[in-house]
């Protein structure tokens, strides 16, 4: 489980594996302490949802704060439900804010100081990795579609041919995401998933009448492990942003009327 704190009337989250790293800065934001109004009250990270630029460029100040890093560090992930993974590098900063053209993927990659890597959720899962061996940090966005296509498993691959990390040594947390509890389907999802999966992921789909309840987490978890990495050394967030509206954003729950939250990570 990640843990929930509160810095400058931030309200985040942290995954003690990565706390412990003292290398690294990240965090998974929620939807308060920031600055923006009405349905996007208060930290929405998203630039195209309608909010006030200020706002947004001041609730990013709010988070870098925390993090101890400089705005123009980020280097956010575009995010098309896909699974390309890229390597960026410390040429890849400097051009936030205002939002850039991100890199056309929906996981990012570094080993360079001075980078902090962003993906984003509002339901979907991201995950953020460490190889405190190979020091390689990632940060990645899977939905369903990402999950099906494998996009956490095919990371920690990249991690591994492009840096040579053992994936034994990758420790990985992730965001709060939508949970099986409120992730209510039709055919189509457990149909792409077993279709990518077979009984791998039967055992996470349950299905309820003519509706299916699918637990992305225990899937990207299992490809994880299927990639390699340590079942300890995943950090699942235990929250349900379908749930806990109060405290995240859910696209599900607001009908698409919501800001979005950001999981960052950065070497230091
Ligand atoms: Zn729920």
């Amino acid at each position: 489980m990640i843990q929930e704190k509160r810095d400058g009337g931030l309200s985040y989250f942290t995954a003690a594996s990565l706390e412990g790293e003292k290398n690294i800065r990240h965090l998974f934001t929620s939807r308060r302490g920031g600055v923006s109004k009405g349905h996007l009250a208060s930290l929405n990270l998203g630039f195209s949802l309608g909010d006030d630029r200020e706002n947004v460029v001041e609730n990013y100040r709010r988070v870098c704060a925390v993090l101890g890093v400089g705005i123009d560090s980020i280097v956010p992930a575009k995010q098309v439900h896909k699974d390309a993974v890229r390597v960026v590098t410390i040429k890849d900063t400097g051009k936030f804010p205002p939002e850039p053209s991100r890199p056309d993927c929906d996981a990012l990659i570094t080993r360079d100081k001075g980078v902090t890597l962003a993906a984003f959720y509002a339901d979907c899962s991201t995950a953020l990795f460490y190889d405190p061996v190979r020091r390689v940090i990632a940060a990645a966005h899977a939905g369903w579609r990402g999950t099906a296509l494998a996009v956490y498993r095919k990371t920690v691959y990249k991690m591994r041919t492009d840096f040579l990390c053992s994936p034994g040594d990758i420790l990985v947390a992730f965001s709060p995401s939508i949970g099986p509890c409120c992730f209510e389907t039709d055919s189509d999802v457990p149909e792409a998933l077993v279709g990518a999966f077979a009984e791998k992921a039967a055992a996470f789909i349950e299905k309820r009448g003519n509706k299916y309840h699918v637990d992305l987490t225990g899937i990207n978890k299992m490809l994880l492990m299927d990639a390699g990495v340590s079942g300890e050394n995943i950090t699942v967030s235990g929250h349900c942003t379908g749930c806990e509206t109060d405290l995240f954003w859910s696209h599900r729950k607001t009908g698409g009327k919501r800001g979005v939250s950001g999981a960052f990570i950065a070497m230091v």
